[in-house]
């Protein structure tokens, strides 16, 4: 869809990345370290001061305490942390949940495994649904993916989705939980609940964090694991092999960089943004779900048309100069639910000059 958005000069609210400059405090510290000595190899599982300050984090966001060098690893993006902790944890012939609709990068580590994707869709208004996740889990069951707050739908987890999720972690030895909660800075109304408030989970789960998001930086593709010290040893003999250490200037930069920002403040600064983007959105014919974290908004433009949405998005595209995102690619088997995404992680003028161009559907 970014391919597309250029060819035909729309503008681009498909795929989710900032259009606005990055923090200037962060581009000073990197032209400073241009000339420093920070241009060799880091440690295999990250800059020790920079895992020392995750550690900060976590305990300041979620009152855990986590041992730096045991217990995290910096990774190139959450991507890369998706793909090593799949290759690590799981084994052929064993068998993952995914909840529909659900982010791209998840089945192939698990197919590359030869294991067994189990797509289970969420409820009609992206809630799990929990009857059919606990049918779909058993003795083979490694690992359930959960992605809160949730791309594509904005949707969050409640503290009862929790318990839910405890219970069955509790009735299933085997089962890991691989937590991507790469936009954990990015909520509004409700908090964010992540697996490391619930001690419960804290021995069986593996979280998913990503500077790109948290930082306004996606294409510097930095993140980090935080995993059990016997998973994490696990997780750290596929990393070593697959990149060994992550960009030593990026990680320098964000270890000064860390220190400087509020990151409590992101959600303020995105709620700003999605009550823009929704107020612009009041004057077209496109209905909103309720986004209650991330960056994007779900629409749903079923009184507009009938077209299937992906059909909807190329004509948004090619005949309205608008790019967009359409729901069922989240889907293994392409449920069509005449909804689409849009980012609105971008300037004002480029989300006004938008609505202006959806206004005429
Ligand atoms: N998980 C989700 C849910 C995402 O939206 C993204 C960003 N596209 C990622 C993982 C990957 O993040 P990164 O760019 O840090 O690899
Ligand atoms: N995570 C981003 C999104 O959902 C895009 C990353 C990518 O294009 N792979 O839009």
């Amino acid at each position: 869809m970014s391919q597309m958005a250029t060819e035909h000069q729309a503008i681009n609210l498909s795929q989710g990345f900032p259009n606005f400059p990055v923090d200037e405090r962060l581009t000073a510290i990197l032209a400073k370290l241009a000339t420093a000595n920070v241009h060799q190899y880091t440690p295999m599982s990250g800059l020790p001061s920079l895992l020392d300050k995750i550690a900060v984090l976590t305990q300041q966001s979620y009152g855990r305490a986590v041992t730096p060098k045991e217990e995290i690893l910096i990774t190139a993006g959450a991507t890369e942390g998706i793909f090593a902790t799949i290759q690590a944890l799981v084994k052929a012939q064993e068998e993952v949940i995914i909840l529909d609709p659900s982010y791209d990068c998840y089945e192939a580590p698990i197919l590359l495994s030869n294991a067994k994707p189990v797509r289970v869709a969420l409820n009609i208004d992206f809630t799990p649904n929990w009857e059919t996740i606990n049918a779909a889990v058993n003795e083979k069951t490694r690992l359930i993916i959960i992605n809160n707050p949730h791309n594509p739908t904005g949707k969050m987890w409640t503290a009862s989705d929790f318990e839910q999720l405890e219970k069955l972690v509790h009735a299933f030895p085997n089962l890991l939980v691989l937590s991507d909660e790469v936009y954990e800075y990015i909520t509004f109304e409700q908090p964010h609940i992540s697996v490391h408030h619930r001690p419960k989970l804290w021995e069986r789960s593996i979280s998913i964090s990503s500077f790109g998001k948290s930082f306004h930086i996606t294409g510097w593709k930095i993140g980090y694991v935080i995993a059990p010290e016997d998973l994490m040893r696990e997780i750290k003999k596929v990393h070593q092999f697959l990149v060994f250490s992550v960009s030593s200037i990026a990680q320098h930069a964000l270890n000064e960089y860390i220190d400087l920002v509020d990151i409590k403040t992101l959600g303020q600064f995105y709620q700003q943004k999605r009550d823009f983007f929704q107020s612009l959105m009041k004057d077209t014919k496109l209905k909103l779900l309720p986004c209650e974290g991330t960056y994007f908004q779900v629409a749903s433009y079923a009184a507009i048309s009938e077209e299937n949405d992906i059909d909807f998005t190329k004509r948004l595209v090619t005949e309205f100069g608008v790019a967009t995102i359409p729901i069922s690619i989240f889907y293994a088997n392409g449920d069509d639910h005449q909804c689409i995404r849009f980012c609105f992680a971008k300037d004002e003028e480029t989300l006004t000059r938008a609505a202006e161009r959806l206004r005429q559907l």
